[in-house]
C-alpha cells in the first residue's frame, strides 16, 4: 500500500473506476492498481445501451435503476460525459414491455418496423460512449487526488487494510476456484451514415449466437452482437460480416458505411454478480462478474462497495 493510501480498488474498467469515484469522493484516498489502462478493458469495448443482459442477480434492477439516476443527470453534459439519453426501437416477435427506467414507451405499429420483426417498443435510455466515459470517470477521480497505477496484482489481501476487488474476468487467478467464465461479444465501429436511434433485437436467448444492435454515437455507429461462450478473441471475418448484413438489413443506410474498428471483448460472466467481502478477508470486498450489464450496474454497484466499506470507519478522511 502507497502511504497516505486508505484503499486499494483493483482494476481501472468502468466497475473499478465507478468505484473509486464514490470512494474519493467520499473522502477516501484511493489508489487504483490495473493491469491494463481504461481504454484497454473490456469496458470499453462495450456499445454501451443501459438495460441489464446477461446478468444474474436479484439485485440488478435496484442496481440499474440507481445507476439510470446517475447517467440522467451525466446526460446533461453528453459532451464531457460520453452520456446521451437516446431514443430508440427495440423489435422482434411478441416483445415484452420494456421493464422499468425505459422513457416515453410506446408500442409500435407494424410498419414501423425492419422486415422480419413483428412487434416492437420505442423508448428513450441513456447511451455511453465508453472511451470518452472512461476518460470523464478518469478525470474526476484524478481531481478528486485518486491515483491509477498500471500494475499487475498477485495478492488482494496483502495490498492493504481495505481492497476493492473489480478485476472482471481477472478474478479467475485472483479468487482460486471462482465459477466466472468468458463469453465473447463483437462490436463493429463504423462511419455513421446520419443515424439518430438505436435499433436493438429483442433477445431474451442466453446461448450461442448472433443478435443486431445498431447505437448511433455521434460520428460513429456500434453494430453488434455476438455471443459465444469461451476464450476465442481473435477477429473473425465471418462474424463481421455476419454482423453487418443483419444490421444493414435493421437499418439499410448501414449499407457501405466504412468499417472503423472490429472490437473483440470477453464479458465476466457468472452465475451471480459477487459483491461482498471476502469469506476470509473481510477487508477485501469484491465486485466482479456484471456479465453483459457492468456498464448498466455499474454506480448501483458502486454504491453497494461504498456502504459495505463503512466510507471512512478505516481511514483518515481529508479534512
Ligand atoms: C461487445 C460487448 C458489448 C457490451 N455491451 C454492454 C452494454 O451495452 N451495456 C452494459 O451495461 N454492458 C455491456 N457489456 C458488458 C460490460 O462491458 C462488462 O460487464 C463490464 O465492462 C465489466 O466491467 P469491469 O470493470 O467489471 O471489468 P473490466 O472492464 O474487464 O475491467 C477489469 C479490470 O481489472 C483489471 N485486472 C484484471 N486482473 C488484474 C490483476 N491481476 N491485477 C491488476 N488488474 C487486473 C483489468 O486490467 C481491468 O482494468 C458489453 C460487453 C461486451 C464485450
Amino acid at each position: 500500500m502507497t502511504h497516505g493510501t486508505d484503499v486499494v480498488v483493483v482494476g481501472a474498467g468502468v466497475s473499478g473506476l465507478t468505484c473509486a469515484v464514490r470512494l474519493a469522493e467520499a473522502g477516501l484516498r484511493v489508489l487504483v492498481r490495473s493491469a491494463d489502462s481504461p481504454l484497454t478493458t473490456t469496458s470499453c469495448a462495450a456499445g454501451a445501451i443501459w438495460g441489464p443482459h446477461l446478468v444474474a442477480h436479484d439485485r440488478a434492477e435496484s442496481w440499474a435503476l440507481a445507476s439510470l439516476g446517475v447517467f440522467r443527470e451525466l446526460a446533461a453534459d453528453p459532451v464531457a460525459t460520453g452520456v446521451r439519453m437516446t431514443w430508440g426501437v427495440e423489435a422482434g416477435q411478441d416483445v415484452p414491455r420494456p421493464g422499468p427506467g425505459a422513457e416515453g414507451v410506446r408500442l409500435c405499429a407494424a410498419v414501423e418496423l425492419p422486415p422480419g420483426y413483428t412487434s416492437g417498443w420505442e423508448y428513450r435510455v441513456p447511451l455511453i460512449d465508453m472511451t470518452r466515459y472512461l476518460d470523464y470517470l478518469t478525470y474526476r477521480l484524478l481531481n478528486k487526488n485518486g491515483e491509477i497505477q498500471i500494475s499487475r496484482v498477485d495478492d488482494l489481501p496483502a495490498l492493504g487494510p481495505l481492497v476493492v476487488n473489480c478485476t472482471g474476468l481477472g478474478a479467475r487467478e485472483l479468487v482460486p476456484g471462482d465459477p466466472i467464465r468468458p463469453v465473447r461479444g463483437d462490436l463493429l465501429v463504423l462511419d455513421n451514415p446520419g443515424i439518430d436511434t438505436f435499433f436493438v433485437e429483442h433477445d431474451e436467448d442466453d446461448g450461442d449466437g448472433l443478435t443486431t444492435y445498431v447505437l448511433p454515437q455521434g460520428d460513429r455507429v456500434m453494430l453488434g452482437g455476438s455471443r459465444f461462450a469461451g476464450e476465442w478473441s481473435d477477429e473473425d471475418p465471418q462474424i463481421r460480416q455476419d454482423i453487418l448484413d443483419r444490421c444493414a438489413r435493421a437499418e439499410p443506410l448501414l449499407a457501405g458505411s466504412r468499417v472503423r474498428e472490429h472490437r473483440v471483448g470477453l464479458r465476466p460472466v457468472r452465475d451471480r454478480v459477487r459483491i461482498g467481502p471476502d469469506d476470509r478477508y473481510p477487508h477485501v470486498i469484491h465486485n466482479y462478474g456484471h456479465g453483459g450489464g457492468g456498464v448498466t450496474l455499474s454506480w448501483g454497484c458502486a454504491d453497494e462497495v461504498l456502504a459495505l466499506t463503512g466510507a471512512g470507519a478505516h481511514t483518515t478522511r481529508r479534512g
